[in-house]
């Protein structure tokens, strides 16, 4: 019916209007007064004070579309079919107002009336020992009990410390045998892409003292989170969600600009998700004032735009590139993200002043990694090799650890964190002894703010970052 990703936001977030939802716009991918958390990672980060009552929600009942950033998917992306670093979670909300009656048939009612998706491909979990759920979804909204499924804590309980917490509930999509391992017992939360992970419906019904202790909340609250993406994946029936429709429009000018066609070869297929995915997360990240660093947010940055780099090489373009399509990832979520089109050079520039400053160091950093990796004695790289692939070619310690992760070889971190920290050390000594700002506290990473050579340090060679 409706399967357009533009489409399918719009028609969520109007549903929920239907059903009395304030729809507010999505937050910032910069978690505001919260350190728990580096970057946005879900819908409802950002309104844990909400849930928590600390401040009161504009509604009791809000639905949001919600840009989301998650690293730790990083190696999945481009080698499953669900996974972004970077995507967007459509959600419905209840601040102790409807619960698990309401939230259950409502999603039921989106998908099965609104976009008319066949009952017999859906299948539900819930948490083990949740028989409310199991009843709800089998008796009120009609699920037949042999697409339910119980799973365990992990994958259906939210918990996060102490706090408020309780047992989700999320709805699969069975793209069919073709797409699967093909095991005879793959299932339902199977690792493979059969079985897809759309929604997830959490029901926040209990205080946990953090010692297993599990007291009734008075007023439950609802926490929805379903990927935009994985939705138009299964609406669309394409095989993975760098296939929808405009996200494979970026994919397209990658294949465009370097001469890669899509769907000749694996693993350049690989890289050409992967590049898509980078360069949606990192566009969106520096359009929410993220900038390239060495610590923090913006590690995450830099990390990601050199991985895109990297697998430029391995599609064998070796110009800058990314800060090209990064005109197709604003043209493409002008929709829903105007504001992009105002930074858009700003951004252009940010990427292509870190591309660039990659691109003078990445082919001797690789000339060392290769050698590393074709010797054939090398187990384990230094602490001092990994420091100086990234102190003076500029390979973030995680690429170089992928990238010898492909041959077996490990990587000493330990040692090579305690160099990073002996370096910082001597940049804050020498920076106390140049008589720096002293405003300026130990903490602050100016590491990126200037490159100048500081003259009284003769055993940092040009390398030494110190303002
Ligand atoms: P999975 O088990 O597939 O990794 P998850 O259980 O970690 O997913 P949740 O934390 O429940 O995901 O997030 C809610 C929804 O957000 C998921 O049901 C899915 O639709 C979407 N989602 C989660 N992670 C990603 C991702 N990396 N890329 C795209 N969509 C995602
Ligand atoms: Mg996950
Ligand atoms: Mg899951
Ligand atoms: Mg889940």
């Amino acid at each position: 019916k409706w399967t357009g990703l533009n489409e399918l936001r719009e028609k969520f977030l109007e549903f929920f209007e239907s059903k009395g939802c304030l729809r507010l716009p999505s937050f910032s991918l910069v978690p505001k007064d919260d350190n728990s958390l580096l970057l946005i990672n879900s819908g409802m980060a950002p309104m844990k004070k909400y849930f928590t009552g600390e401040v009161t929600p504009p509604r009791k009942r809000v639905t949001t579309c919600q840009k989301c950033i998650r690293t730790p998917d990083i190696e999945r992306v481009g080698i499953t079919a669900r996974h972004g670093t970077f995507f967007e979670m459509l959600g419905n909300f209840s601040f102790g107002d409807y619960f698990k009656h309401e939230a259950t048939a409502w999603a039921w009612e989106f998908f099965t009336k609104v976009l008319e998706m066949p009952p017999e491909k859906l299948y539900v979990s819930i948490y083990e020992d949740d028989d409310e759920a199991f009843d709800i979804w089998t008796k009120e909204v009609g699920v037949d009990p042999s697409h339910m499924v119980r799973l365990g804590k992990e994958d259906n309980f939210w918990e996060h410390g102490s706090g408020p917490c309780g047992p989700c509930s999320e709805i699969y999509f069975d793209r069919g045998d073709e797409k699967g391992c093909g095991r005879p017992d793959c299932h339902v939360g199977c690792e493979c892409d059969r079985f897809v992970e759309v929604w997830n419906l959490v029901f926040t019904q209990f205080e946990s003292d953090g010692k297993g202790n599990y007291t009734p909340l008075e007023h439950p609250n609802i926490d929805t989170g379903m990927g935009l993406e994985r939705l138009a994946c299964v609406m669309q029936g394409v095989d993975n969600l760098f296939l929808v429709d405009t996200i494979q429009n970026i994919m397209k000018h990658i294949s465009q600009i370097t001469g890669v066609e899509y769907g000749k070869n694996e693993k350049s297929d690989v890289s050409l998700r992967v590049i898509t995915d980078h360069i949606r997360s990192t566009t969106f990240m520096i359009g929410d004032g993220v900038l390239p660093s060495n610590e923090g947010k913006g590690y995450v940055l830099r990390r990601l735009l050199r991985r895109a780099a990297r697998h430029g090489r391995l599609l064998g373009y070796n110009e800058p590139f990314l800060y090209k399509v990064c005109d197709t990832v604003i043209k493409e979520n002008l929709t829903a993200y105007p504001e992009l089109k105002e930074k858009q050079e700003f951004i252009t520039k940010v990427i292509k002043v870190e591309e660039e400053s990659f691109a003078k160091t990445i082919d001797q950093g690789f000339k060392m990694l290769n050698g590393i990796m074709d010797s054939e004695d090398v187990k384990v790289l230094s602490g001092e090799d990994a420091f100086k692939l990234n102190d003076t070619y500029g390979f973030p310690i995680d690429l170089t650890r992928e990238i010898l992760s492909e041959k077996g070889i490990k990587v000493d971190v330990e040692r090579f964190r305690e160099l990073m920290k002996e370096q910082k050390k001597r940049s804050r000594d020498a920076r106390k002894n140049a008589g720096a700002d002293a405003w300026i506290s130990d903490t602050t990473d100016l590491s990126d703010v200037a490159n100048t050579e500081f003259v009284g340090y003769t055993d940092l060679k040009s390398t030494s970052k110190v303002l």
